[in-house]
């Protein structure tokens, strides 16, 4: 059986290492990008989530991100997050690299994470650098479009995550690539595997030798490289898992 598979390598990693995307949270109500009720079928990515397009118009793209924001913020974890967080108490999971911006492993109890892609739960004015919680400016919201900083005054509230055409945090992108270098165990859940550098990570954790573990919703460009694939839901799953290693 394939959970009882990935529960004897998992159970075995010195120095395992996961990487997650935006399934891990669909079961906590945050819509994913791609998949099944995915985000793209309804908004053009590189339009909405671009940085040129957050310049040229901060209404727009607030008006766009007012519901994602308000969906996020109101978000708890899972029983899969809850899953990830054991197994970094159990000391079979050294680090979660997360393609995920909304926190909910943080919430969760996990201590080592590192967010590829930044967190919206803070908004940084791009004029003066002045940071605030997004939830808020979420508050605000229905009352000023765009939002202002309340230091300077500017239009360019922008939440810390990366958009389209912006740079990726060097040493969050260091250090997950040192952690898959090291890794033993990787396993990866609830990501397409599409958006590079973050697929670059199994990669290569695999190229270091690990072995590898996908849980995802339906089929990934990567899981020819597993050793074991779960195509399953990561809330359902991942509690499986690790009840089998923590309880034995
Ligand atoms: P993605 O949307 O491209 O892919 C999500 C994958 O998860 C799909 O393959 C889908 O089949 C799978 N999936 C859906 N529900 C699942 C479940 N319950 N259990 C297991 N798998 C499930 O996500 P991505 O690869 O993370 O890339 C999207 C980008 O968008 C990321 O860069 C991320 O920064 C951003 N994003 C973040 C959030 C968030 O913070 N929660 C949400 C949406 C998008
Ligand atoms: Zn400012």
């Amino acid at each position: 059986m394939t959970v009882r598979r990935a529960a004897e390598l998992l159970g075995a990693a010195r120095n395992g290492l996961a990487l997650t995307g935006a399934g891990v949270s669909a079961e906590s109500g945050i819509p994913t990008f791609r998949g099944e009720g995915g985000l793209w079928k309804r908004f053009d990515p590189v339009k909405v989530a671009s940085i040129d397009y957050f310049l040229a118009d901060p209404s727009a793209y607030w008006s766009a991100s007012k519901e994602r924001g308000r969906v996020a913020l109101g978000a708890s974890p899972n029983p899969g997050h809850a899953a990830l967080a054991e197994l970094e108490t159990a000391g079979r999971l050294a680090a979660i690299v997360t393609q995920n911006t909304d926190g909910l492993h943080q919430d969760s109890g996990s201590r080592r994470v590192i967010e590829l892609h930044g967190s919206g739960r803070t908004v940084q004015c791009l004029d003066c650098g002045f940071r605030e919680p997004r939830s808020e400016v979420q508050a605000r919201l229905e009352v000023e479009m765009p939002p202002r900083c309340r230091s300077c005054g500017g239009t360019l509230l922008k939440p810390t995550v990366v958009l389209f055409g912006e740079a990726m945090p060097q040493a969050a992108v260091q250090e997950a690539l040192a952690l898959a270098r090291a890794a033993d165990v990787m396993l990866v859940v609830g990501t397409s595997l599409v958006v590079y550098p973050a697929a670059e990570i199994p990669l290569v954790a695999a190229r270091s030798g690990a072995r590898m573990i996908v849980v995802n919703a339906e089929p990934t460009p990567f899981d020819d490289l597993a050793e074991v694939v779960i195509h399953g839901r990561s809330g359902e799953v991942l509690p499986e898992i690790a009840r089998l290693i923590v309880d034995g």
